[in-house]
């Protein structure tokens, strides 16, 4: 199944639902590819379809972290060796 949406369309109606679903035929077979981030907190992702075959690029972009938790580094062990 293709549609006619818009390729913004397409954008908007793919992250809304999460990216969970192929933007062209909506199947849920969809592969994920390698994640390719630069030092800027962004990254790009290549997807292809397992149905359609379809293949497109999601955008990724960091918005924060959470769960920080700090190892316990003992400098003075380290420092002894
Ligand atoms: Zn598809």
């Amino acid at each position: 199944m293709t549609t006619d949406l818009t390729d913004a369309a397409r954008s908007d109606r793919y992250a809304n639902a999460g990216g969970l679903s192929c933007p062209v035929c909506e199947s849920f077979g969809c592969f994920e590819g390698d994640f390719d981030a630069d030092l800027g907190g962004k990254g790009d992702m290549p997807q292809r379809c397992g149905d359609c075959k379809a293949t497109w690029t999601e955008q990724w972009t960091l918005t924060g972290i959470t769960d920080v938790k700090e190892y316990l580094y003992n400098w003075a062990d380290r420092h002894r060796i």
